[in-house]
């Protein structure tokens, strides 16, 4: 099967200019100028981006997490991804206490395979290191899954101490892969949760006043001196403040290799979400939790400049109704997370290009590019160049709409973003030469999406 899409302008992270785009099979084949091959289908592309299909590199599909699992599945949640322009995603295999590193990703493997409709990975989230594991790192990474990540949150469930923090990073580092972690001051902030109950407060935003900025930005900062001390290269994870983006930007000033990335959720929405009555506060209840409205622009800011590397969603969606308002009174039970996956290109697209001037390579590098060189896909995935993956979406920057739970494709009751106007629609995706969504519909089949053989990681 071969493809030809016309006269689309163009945009990669570097590139913009109007031009055809050949796919032989699954792949690129050639980019240029009045192509003029045969093809079993061409696609008029006037008056539309042509970009490459974007990368959420942190999702959580069906994650058993406080007694329930989130409500996207590999299936469901790959195809919502779809519409939304996402042709990748990078999911968490998360290690359970007893487990080496080879069951629990053949445990990922068995449920994500058969079900995703998109290429797919994960990151190995460590979450006990015995001496057996030492070996495996290197396994890991020639399975092709060089990233591992650690909690500094959670204690009793995912937290892993600060042994365990250095000896992850060294190990990993030394088989040629990086650490990436979920930094907050878990154990003081253990200490805020209990404060709070024992005064009775147990409302969605006492969630976010047990875990404030300064005890992420702790966390932070923690994480990244010991990545030094142990050599190795490190990247934070929703990155939700200001506070917490300048120790990386300290750090990476300092010469280390330290990374960072942020999530659609805190460019757009603040701590007064959680004011919402009826316990409408739940939603935005997941972790790191929304803070003020001051640290909107600056991470803007933070993106445009290079502070942060990419901007991913953290999807971990839970229904409000029959999941997240079953724990009403008590916001230590309600499960972490949000939906997103569906929304991200087109939001970054609207309050970066649309609304803050971004130029739209900025654009293509925060949503794809950045993503594929930082957890090594490049240039396999996240560019438009002969021999990279046809995984393309045709993005109709003029559209406007408006986004809701009643015309998303998530397995989610609600929506963080209901209501809001944004411009741009992501309207043809391709992956890896087949389309799989036009019209407003699905075209593929579960199962098809493939698992990614990463290789190493960007370095400075
Ligand atoms: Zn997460």
């Amino acid at each position: 099967m071969s493809l030809l899409i016309k006269n689309g302008r163009i945009i990669t992270a570097t590139d913009d200019y109007v031009g055809d785009v050949f796919i032989d099979g699954q792949t690129i084949h050639t980019v240029g100028k009045n192509l003029a091959v045969p093809a079993d289908r061409t696609i008029d592309a006037s008056n539309r981006l042509v970009i490459p299909g974007g990368i959420d590199p942190h999702v959580h599909m069906e994650l058993p997490f406080g007694g329930t699992v989130s409500s996207d599945d590999f299936k469901t949640g790959t195809i919502a991804a779809a519409f939304g322009g996402t042709t990748s995603i990078i999911d968490f295999a998360i290690q359970y206490k007893g487990k080496t590193f080879k069951e629990t990703l053949d445990d990922w493997d068995s449920r994500a395979g058969p079900k995703c409709a998109i290429d797919y990975s994960y990151h190995l989230a460590v979450t006990e290191y015995q001496p057996h594991h030492e070996k495996e790192f290197a396994e890991v990474v020639d399975r092709g899954i060089p990233t591992f990540k650690i909690f500094l949150a959670y204690p009793g469930v995912f937290m892993i101490d600060d042994t365990t923090m250095f000896r992850v990073m060294q190990s990993a580092g030394a088989a040629g892969g990086m650490t990436l972690v979920h930094a907050e001051n878990g154990v003081a902030i253990q200490q805020m949760i209990e404060n709070l109950v024992k005064a009775g407060k147990m409302e969605p935003k006492h969630h976010a006043q047990s875990r404030p900025p300064t005890m992420q930005a702790d966390g932070v900062a923690r994480a990244l001196r010991v990545a030094e001390v142990a050599k190795a290269p490190v990247f934070i994870v929703h990155v939700s403040c200001e506070a917490a983006m300048n120790e990386i930007v300290r750090s990476r000033d300092e010469g280390n290799p330290s990374f960072g990335e942020t999530c659609t959720q805190y460019l757009f929405l603040d701590e007064t979400y959680y004011d919402k009555p009826d316990f409408e506060g739940a939603k935005y209840v997941f972790t790191p939790p929304l803070v003020a409205k001051e640290n909107i622009e600056p991470l803007w800011k933070g993106l445009k400049l290079g502070y942060l590397q990419e901007v991913s969603t953290d999807h971990c969606p839970f229904h409000f109704k029959g999941q997240k308002e079953l724990v009403r009174g008590d916001f230590r039970k309600i499960p972490n997370g949000g939906p997103g996956v569906e929304d991200r290109v087109s939001l970054i697209y609207h309050g970066g290009v649309v609304e803050r001037g971004m130029s739209l390579n900025k654009w293509v590098d925060l949503v794809s590019t950045a993503s594929s060189k930082m957890f090594g896909m490049f240039p396999k995935k996240g560019t438009i160049a002969p021999g990279s993956d046809a995984d393309i979406v045709i993005f109709d920057p003029s559209k406007e709409r408006t986004l809701s739970a009643k015309t998303h494709h998530m397995n989610c009751d609600y929506s963080l973003f209901e209501g809001m106007r944004i411009k741009g629609y992501p309207e043809t995706i391709l992956s890896r030469g087949k389309v799989i969504v036009e019209n407003n519909e699905y075209k593929g089949n579960p199962g098809e999406g493939k698992f990614i053989k990463r290789g190493r990681c960007a370095r400075l």
